[in-house]
């Protein structure tokens, strides 16, 4: 690798926030060979008058013809990591390869493990009727299966445990070509993990949420999981959460 390839290797994951490398799992020209190729033209984004970090100007990391589909099969039956080891199904993702709007939560849990499809246990059909029912209320005519929904990491953490940083990372590189070829108007983070890996912001949800990120140049609201909002006790948050929806729904829809 010369020092240019070294160069935008380095880049590229600090791209994705991480500043910690570990042995990479694809060989290292894999990943220079994608980055050698150009992305998506950009959309011009309206950007909501509150975003929270600069945008910068990064080099492009995925390749020219890139699509769900080639994702897939680059992903393959993915060893990458330890989480394939206990994993049922890979949880790539569900949605409109052209979506505007994109919700990344943090992994799969056990019903997601099972069908292969993001959230389909109880936090998900929750997250069904926030995006349905919200749009609904405001007016705006979308389902479920018009935004695109996908995880930090694709594969099932044993016991429901926080993803670990390499685990994130390594599946990064899939959540990354996923995020840059459906160009989404605004991605959602549902809660801290998701919203801490995607912004690179160290706090807790509690203090991001309802606040304008942006990863790469995209905007990024926070809000809570909605596993956190299926607690009792969390009302008030199920508000917020709400409120928070409005505003991405508005921000990508009008
Ligand atoms: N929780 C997540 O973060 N993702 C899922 O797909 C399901 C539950």
């Amino acid at each position: 690798m010369n020092a240019e390839q070294l160069r935008r290797y380095l880049e590229f994951y600090q791209d994705l926030k991480i500043d910690v490398l570990y042995k990479p799992a694809a060989p290292v020209e894999r990943l220079v060979a994608a980055a050698a190729v150009s992305e998506p033209p950009a959309k011009p984004v309206e950007e909501p008058a509150e975003m929270n970090s600069a945008p910068e100007a990064l080099p492009p990391m995925v390749p020219a013809d890139d699509s769900l589909l080639r994702i897939i099969q680059d992903l393959g039956d993915c060893r990458r990591c330890r989480l394939h080891e206990q994993r049922t199904k890979i949880v790539f993702g569900v949605g409109n390869e052209r979506a505007p709007l994109v919700f990344v939560g943090e992994g799969p849990g056990a019903d997601e493990d099972a069908q292969g499809i993001p959230f389909v246990g109880r936090a998900g059909q929750l997250l069904t009727q926030m995006i349905e029912g919200t749009a609904k209320k405001e007016g705006i005519e979308i389902h479920r299966d018009d935004v695109y929904i996908c995880n930090v990491v694709k594969c099932r953490p044993p016991g429901n445990r926080t993803p670990e940083p390499d685990e994130m990372e390594i599946c990064g590189e899939f959540l990354y070509r996923q995020l840059s070829t459906i160009h989404p108007k605004a991605i959602c983070a549902l809660g801290g993990t998701a919203a801490r890996a995607l912004t690179g912001h160290k706090e807790g949800v509690t203090k991001m949420r309802g606040r304008w990120f942006k990863w790469r140049d995209f905007p990024v609201m926070v809000t809570y999981h909605p596993s956190y909002l299926l607690r009792p006790y969390n009302q008030e948050a199920k508000k917020e959460a709400w409120q928070d929806l409005k505003k991405v729904l508005h921000f990508v829809y009008d």
